[in-house]
Parts: C-alpha cells; structure tokens; sequence
C-alpha cells in the first residue's frame, strides 16, 4: 500500500517591512493617537503587505523567490498619513492619499510573477496600509495624521505562522529596487 503524504505548506506574503527608524515613527504615532479599543497590533509585525499568496506548498518557493529576484522598480517615498476604519475587516490602518508609481509597478510585477507560477492574486487595486489594530467595531472617523514618510528601498518575502499569542512572521528573503540584486534575509 502506498502512502501519500500532504506536501508542507508555508503561510507567504510580500510585503514592505519598516526599517528601525519608520518603525520608531509607527510606535510614537500610535502612542499619539492613543488607541482604546481592538486589538493592538505588535509592533514588531508591522508591515505593508504588497501581495498575499496564503499557504503555498514549500516547492515553490523557490519559483517564487526567483519571480521575485527579476524584478524591479524604482526607490520611492510611501507617505502614510491618513488614518482609517476600515469596517468590515475591522480594523485600524494608516493609509497614502498618494500611491507612489513605482511602487503600484512593483505590486503589478509582482502579481503578474505570481499569475505566470499559477496563483491567482487577488485584482482588487491596491490599498497600501498598515495595520496598527484589529477588531475595532466602535466607528472611528478617518482622519489626517503626522505624516510617516517610509523610504521604500526593498521588499520582502516574510513567512506568517499562527501561535497562540497571535501571528509570527519571519522575513525569509529581501531584495533592493533600483538595480543590484540580494537575496538574503
Ligand atoms: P491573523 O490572521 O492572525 O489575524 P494576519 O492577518 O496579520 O494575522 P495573515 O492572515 O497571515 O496574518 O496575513 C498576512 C498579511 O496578509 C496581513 O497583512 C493580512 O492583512 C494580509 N492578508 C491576509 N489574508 C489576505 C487576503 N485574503 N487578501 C489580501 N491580504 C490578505
Ligand atoms: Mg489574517
């Protein structure tokens, strides 16, 4: 009798994870805003997520890292300086009025990459946001804030692991924009 084995799946996203001088921004403009509802999100997981892939059989990561190695796009400056309820997912985020160019590209790359290895990304626009607090019911007006200004120089791939305390996430791979190639974590 033969025996089949599920393959093991890694939980995947790509994401743009904050350097320690944004990260400091994020935690004193959360201070500021003085949260009091939901569930605060660590500060250690803070992040933009470009695009989710949810858990993919861990042959093809590598595919994926060099999809991810191909691509490139310009440096830019993502402004986060909104602040928003946004209901249904119940959650807390800063947001950009503007979109920087280069980094919609870098997301289409990306989902165009990962169509062509035969996931299929989600296609609505793309919302960049940071995610500062879960399930806040209580309506909370959106408003401006301090602008954060983030100097997006790579992105990531990072592993999401659930453990009691909540989600565990690990960069597994970064790569520069703007010429030159890495691919270490
Ligand atoms: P948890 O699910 O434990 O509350 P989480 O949502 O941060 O934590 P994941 O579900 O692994 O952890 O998601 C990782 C990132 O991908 C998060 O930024 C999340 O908002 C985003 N994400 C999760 N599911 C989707 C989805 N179906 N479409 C788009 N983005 C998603
Ligand atoms: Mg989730």
């Amino acid at each position: 009798m033969t025996k089949t084995t599920a393959p093991f799946k890694t939980r995947l996203f790509f994401a743009l994870w904050p350097d320690e001088s944004v990260l400091d921004a994020l935690k004193r403009t959360r201070r500021a805003l003085g949260i009091d509802q939901g569930r605060p999100v660590p500060a250690d997981n803070f992040h933009v997520t470009l695009l989710f892939l949810g858990e993919v059989d861990d042959s093809a990561i590598n595919d994926l890292e060099e999809m991810a190695a191909g691509i490139d796009a310009a440096p830019c400056e993502l402004v986060l300086d909104r602040l928003e309820h946004w209901v249904r997912p119940a959650v807390l985020c800063l947001t950009a009025s503007e979109i920087p160019e280069s980094l919609a590209a870098l997301v289409e790359r990306l989902r165009r990459g990962v169509r062509k290895l035969g996931f299929r990304p989600e296609k609505r626009p793309f919302r960049p946001h940071l995610t500062l607090a879960r399930k806040v019911r209580r309506r909370v007006v959106g408003r401006d804030v301090e602008p954060i200004r983030w100097p997006v120089r790579e992105f990531v791939l990072v592993k999401s692991e659930r453990d009691p305390e909540g989600s565990r996430y690990t960069v597994l791979a970064r790569w520069p924009l703007g010429g030159g190639r890495r691919n270490v974590p």
